[in-house]
């Protein structure tokens, strides 16, 4: 008979002979008290740490607006949707927090999915069904929940290299002119934290007649004067096509959606399955995101400190010689191991030693030999919590011989 657990067990030691098996933090957060939790060791022993590598950017998924509306939501309507959107499953609040989310980002509709993945890949396959013959140019660092659409959509595909315009030009002057075409990209990569150059690909998008899909899960609530993101900085949200985003990030509750014109929205509701065949979220989590938004929109301070707070945790790492990865433009701080094993090591002290969480980034998250750890200060990080994590850090990097750089004063 086949051995069934052979066959697990071997593909675990795969995963742990290549380096990459992941061990999971389980940790409480401290209500009221963002960026602090409390981490449960396996011996059951607990352990308060400060965490640096949420995406909960903001401290949204703490702020009483957000959780007075949750709870409201809860006490007038219940739980769960209580089904798909078609069948009972679209509630006030769906319809409500879609309009703002249009509204956010300047378009006329907007579509609820269960998550950003599930979002970005039940969009991306569905609209190869709709645009026959479709040829997708995809940036080389898109997200995997991007990747999954457009390979499940099983059309035409050309992958550019990372943010180079010209590659991705020649790759569209090479497709024929009347074939409908699609450039997906993202605004801020959340591995190297650079920024894609948005004018730069709607003018090659005009120019070869192709429709624009932008992931800014990295970027809502963080960009521009409204946090409708980078498309907004940019002063572009017109004339991005398709702008898709999580409500599991900055926004730090949980789900996804696209916001495009109003025909757009309505044919991806009516053929995407990842769509139509699942139960939609629960009110508490829409209401929750609909007064996120609204706080967000309404507080440009919020971006002005993240942005502060990111800048002086770079300042730091680098007057130490800590180098963090000249790409990042944004508010993620990638400081550049370039090792699996010293990377997993200093995770493990920061956690052990100093109450310090940040999970060590390897392959296949990131190419070999660019290992990093990637700390996403927030608003809630206080000067005395970077003093400490700066301080663990340079011991740490002395200890374990990690390479530095010239310190910049
Ligand atoms: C996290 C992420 C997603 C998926 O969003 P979820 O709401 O967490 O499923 C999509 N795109 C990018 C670039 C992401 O980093």
């Amino acid at each position: 008979m086949f051995d069934y657990r052979s066959a697990f067990e071997t593909a675990i030691e795969q995963v742990k002979g290549e380096g990459r098996y992941r061990v999971f933090a389980d940790l409480k957060r401290r209500r009221g008290q963002f960026p602090q939790a409390v981490r449960r060791r396996e011996d059951g022993s607990e352990q308060d740490v400060v965490v640096w590598c949420s995406n909960d950017y903001l401290g949204m998924g703490q702020h009483p607006v957000v959780l007075d509306a949750m709870k409201a939501a809860v006490d007038e309507a219940g739980a769960g949707a209580g089904g798909t959107r078609n069948i009972s499953g679209t509630t006030r609040y769906h319809v409500d927090l879609e309009r703002e989310l249009a509204e956010w980002h300047g378009k006329e509709a907007a579509l609820l999915f269960t998550s950003g993945y599930v979002g970005n890949e039940a969009t991306l396959s569905t609209l190869q069904k709709i645009l026959p013959g479709l040829i997708v140019f995809s940036d080389a660092l898109n997200h995997a929940s991007m990747i999954a659409g457009i390979r499940q959509g099983g059309g035409e595909r050309h992958v550019f290299r990372h943010n180079d315009l010209n590659h991705l030009e020649s790759l569209l002057a090479a497709a024929p002119a009347d074939a409908p075409k699609l450039i997906a990209f993202e605004s801020v990569y959340s591995m190297d934290g650079d920024i894609a150059d948005l004018k730069g690909t709607i003018a090659l998008a005009k120019k070869y007649g192709a429709m624009t899909y932008l992931d800014e899960v990295h970027a809502v609530g963080l960009y521009g004067e409204r946090g409708a993101g980078i498309a907004e900085r940019d002063g572009v949200l017109g004339q991005i096509d398709i702008i898709e985003c999580t409500l599991g990030k900055a926004i730090g509750v949980m789900g996804g959606y696209i916001a495009a014109d109003a025909a757009v929205c309505d044919a991806i509701r009516s053929w995407a399955s990842g769509f139509i065949f699942t139960t939609s979220l629960p009110p508490a989590l829409t209401a929750g995101a609909l007064a996120s938004v609204r706080h967000l929109k309404a507080n440009p301070d919020l971006r002005t400190r993240h942005q502060e707070r990111a800048a002086a945790l770079k300042a730091r790492f680098q007057a130490k010689g800590i180098r963090v990865m000249e790409t990042s433009t944004s508010h993620i701080v990638p400081v550049f191991v370039g090792d699996p094993v010293h990377c997993k090591m200093v995770s493990d002290m920061l956690l052990e030693e100093f109450g310090i969480y940040v999970q060590p980034i390897n392959y296949p998250t990131v190419p070999r030999g660019t290992e990093r750890l990637r700390f996403t200060p927030s608003p809630d990080h206080t000067d005395a919590m970077m003093d400490a994590l700066v301080e663990a850090m340079d011991q740490l990097w002395t200890r374990c011989n990690v390479a530095r750089m010239p310190a910049v004063a």
